[in-house]
Parts: C-alpha cells; sequence; structure tokens
C-alpha cells in the first residue's frame, strides 16, 4: 500500500519559508512583486490567474492583476509585458497559458526580462537549467516536483526515473531536474510515439506522469514499489459531483495504490506546490536586485 505524499503539507513549509524570506526583504526596503497577465476569459486561466493573486495577498506579495480581452492583439500584450519589464515594482512576470489563438506565445516569453521570468519559460532559463546554472528560473511545476520528493525521503541517485511527458512546462524540465548533478536519476523520456509504454514505465523505481489524459497510467506501468508523481489535472464529468465534475490526475490512482510504494494525490499533491513555487520564484528576482 502506497504512503500518501501530502502536497499541501509541503507546499506549506515552502510558504513559511517564503514569509521569512519576505519579512528579510522588506527590511530592506523591498516589497516583491508579482505581475500576472491573462488574456481572454478561459474559465481555469481565470482560477490560476485568481489563486496566484490570492496567495501573493496572503503572503504580503504585491501583485498587478492585468486583465486584456480575448481580442487583444500581440502589440497589445508585448506593450504590456514591456511596461511590466520596466516596472521597478514588479519582480516577476507571467502571462497565463494558454493564450488566444492570435497570440504567438513564444515571442510573448522571449519578450519577458529573463530576470523577471518567474515561471521558468524565456531560452535563457531554459539553457541555465540544462547548463545546471542556478542563477535561472526552474519552472514551477517540476520545481515542486523535485520538492515533493525531497520532503518525502526519495533516494533519487542512481534511481530509474521515467519521466511520461515531453512538454516545455513540465516533462523536459523535469528530467533535466531528475539528471542534473546532485539528483543524479537515470532518466528515460517517454512519450505520445513511446513503444510499450508500460513496459518502458516498469522500469521506473520514480514515475512522474505529466500526460494530460485522465487515469491514463494503471498499475500494469508500475513497479512494486515505486513512487509515483502525479502532474495531471483533469476535469472528468461526474454527475454525483456538485459541480458535475470532478478533478483526476493522470494516474488510476485507486488502481495503482496498492502496488506504488508512494504517491501523490490529486488533488493535493503537484497542485499546490507549483502555486507555492511561484512565490518562491519571485521571491528569488525580488532578492537577485
Ligand atoms: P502537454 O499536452 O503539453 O504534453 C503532454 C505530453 O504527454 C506530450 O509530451 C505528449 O507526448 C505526451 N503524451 C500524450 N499522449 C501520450 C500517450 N498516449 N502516451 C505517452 N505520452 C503521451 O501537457 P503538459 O502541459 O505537460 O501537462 C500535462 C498534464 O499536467 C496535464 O494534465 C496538465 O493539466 C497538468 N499540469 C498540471 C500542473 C500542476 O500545477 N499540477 C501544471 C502544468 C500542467
Amino acid at each position: 500500500m502506497a504512503t500518501i505524499i501530502d502536497g499541501k503539507k509541503v507546499a506549506e513549509e515552502v510558504l513559511a519559508e517564503c514569509s521569512r524570506e519576505i519579512e528579510e526583504l522588506k527590511v530592506h526596503g523591498i516589497t516583491p512583486g508579482l505581475a500576472v497577465v491573462l488574456v481572454g476569459e478561459d474559465p481555469a486561466s481565470q482560477v490560476y490567474v485568481n489563486s496566484k493573486v490570492r496567495k501573493c495577498a496572503e503572503l504580503g506579495i504585491h501583485s498587478e492583476k492585468v486583465v486584456l480581452s480575448k481580442d487583444a492583439s500581440q502589440d497589445e500584450v508585448l506593450a504590456t509585458v514591456k511596461r511590466l519589464n520596466e516596472d521597478a515594482a514588479i519582480h516577476g512576470i507571467l502571462v497565463q497559458s494558454p493564450p488566444p489563438s492570435q497570440i504567438d506565445e513564444e515571442e510573448i516569453i522571449r519578450t519577458i526580462d529573463p530576470a523577471k521570468d518567474v515561471d521558468g519559460f524565456h531560452p535563457e532559463n531554459v539553457a541555465k537549467l540544462a547548463l545546471e546554472d542556478p542563477s535561472g528560473f526552474v519552472p514551477c511545476t517540476p520545481a515542486g516536483c523535485m520538492r515533493l520528493l525531497e520532503a518525502s525521503g526519495v533516494k533519487t541517485s542512481g534511481a530509474d526515473a521515467v519521466v511520461v511527458g515531453r512538454s516545455m512546462i513540465v516533462g523536459k524540465p523535469m528530467a533535466l531536474l531528475l539528471m542534473a548533478r546532485g539528483s543524479d536519476a537515470t532518466v528515460t523520456v517517454a512519450h505520445s510515439r513511446t513503444e510499450d509504454l508500460a513496459e518502458v514505465c516498469r522500469r521506473g523505481d520514480i514515475i512522474v506522469a505529466a500526460v494530460g489524459i485522465p487515469e491514463f497510467i494503471k498499475k500494469d506501468f508500475v513497479k512494486q514499489g515505486a513512487t509515483i508523481i502525479d502532474v495531471g489535472i483533469n476535469r472528468v464529468e461526474d454527475p454525483a459531483a456538485k459541480r458535475g465534475y470532478r478533478l483526476c490526475g493522470d494516474v488510476d490512482y485507486k488502481d495503482v495504490f496498492e502496488k506504488a510504494g508512494a504517491i501523490t494525490p490529486v488533488p493535493g499533491g503537484v497542485g499546490p506546490m507549483t502555486i507555492a513555487m511561484l512565490m518562491k520564484n519571485t521571491i528569488k528576482a525580488a532578492q537577485a536586485l
């Protein structure tokens, strides 16, 4: 039976660290500031943006929420980012993904000052992650997954880790973090073209699932005693639920529970860590001044 890795509890520890760091900055007259740019009205994006702004308020981080219409032009979004790049009260900038289809997201990301790129998506920060240069910003979700592994005492050195998914937001940076000096895992990255995925996953002492398919990872994918980090957040219809849907991960939690050694639940696993690591990155940006 698996030990449950409590993301809420570890996130609280990270946020307590953040509070101490913010107090120290305030002694030096610095209040960290985060700008969150939302283009359009995507309901899930609105929820994410509001929870980021709320967390800033709880911690005493200054925040600015910029909402642009769903028809905003590329130039409008670029002008907003450039203004925020120049704003001394703002240390971190993020543009909530996904923007509407008329927006070239890559150009927007390249325009964010890398020193304010608290999502860690700018090419300069991607390169720093690959180079193991600690001055860069690490994307929040994989950074949160690493912190969960550490807090749970999971040995990564020499372990076989299988990352399912190769996105720039989760899969690729996760693989880099696991293989970096200090973590020292042997990493396999699986994706939509991987053959015999179940067999590949069964090699994993650690499995990180970032696929975007509800309850995709079943118990026959899991080696006895493996640690499972479930990054997935999926809404599935559930007439019995109050809102008509329930949240689930990319791992079939009930199916794998007996076989896994440790597992993150959804919700309450990786989700709370992502926002905590965003706060951490914002503080790091302010500390770098
Ligand atoms: P994505 O769609 O960008 O990438 C999905 C990856 O899964 C791709 O690399 C693809 O190759 C792989 N994949 C797709 N089908 C597959 C298959 N049949 N077999 C093997 N691999 C397959 O998604 P993403 O942005 O990396 O997000 C992944 C999941 O994580 C989603 O459920 C998303 O909602 C969730 N997410 C959660 C957080 C969080 O804070 N917890 C943050 C970001 C993303």
